[in-house]
């Protein structure tokens, strides 16, 4: 069994907004309320904003995914590398790298300290265990992309 992530004394984590996990190939998982929030903020009707950025949705949940694929980053993204929708950025996008995948296994978050530099950064503020668990509850998502 491969070991967890030791969080008993915290993780550090600062964000430098290289915009480098939201360029992995995966899914950006939304509800349905993040979905409307996220077109209101567009300005977009829902179905415009699923239209446009290639949202697949669950007929029954209505729950829906944008695919990042080919290396060509996720669609909210901004030439310069911006989240477009920051202030309303997905659950799954604002708890990273909290995700039970990265705390259920050491190896993968080593892993993914390959392309994220705020990983047990230095300088990143120390998110208490009791937080860390906290955004693990929040997130909960099971697929890669940030
Ligand atoms: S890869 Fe890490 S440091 Fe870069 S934007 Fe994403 S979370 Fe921030
Ligand atoms: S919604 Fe924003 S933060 Fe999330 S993957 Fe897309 S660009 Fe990145």
């Amino acid at each position: 069994m491969n070991p967890r992530l030791d969080i008993t004394s915290g993780r550090r984590f600062g964000c430098t907004m290289c915009g480098n996990c939201c360029v992995e190939d995966g899914y950006v998982h939304l509800s349905a309320f993040e979905v409307r929030r996220i077109a209101d903020y567009l300005g977009l009707a829902p179905s415009v904003f699923k239209g446009r950025y290639l949202v697949d949705e669950d007929p029954d949940t209505l729950a829906a995914s944008i695919p990042v694929k080919d290396g060509k980053g996720c669609p909210l993204l901004t030439p310069d590398r911006q989240c477009s929708v920051h202030p309303v950025k997905p659950s799954q996008c604002s708890t990273w790298p909290f995700w039970p995948e990265m705390i259920g296994e050491a190896a993968e978050w080593q892993r993914c300290k390959s392309y994220c530099p705020g990983l047990d950064a230095k300088d990143g503020r120390l998110y208490s265990e009791s937080e860390i668990r906290g955004l693990v509850t929040l997130g909960g998502r099971t697929d890669e992309s940030g």
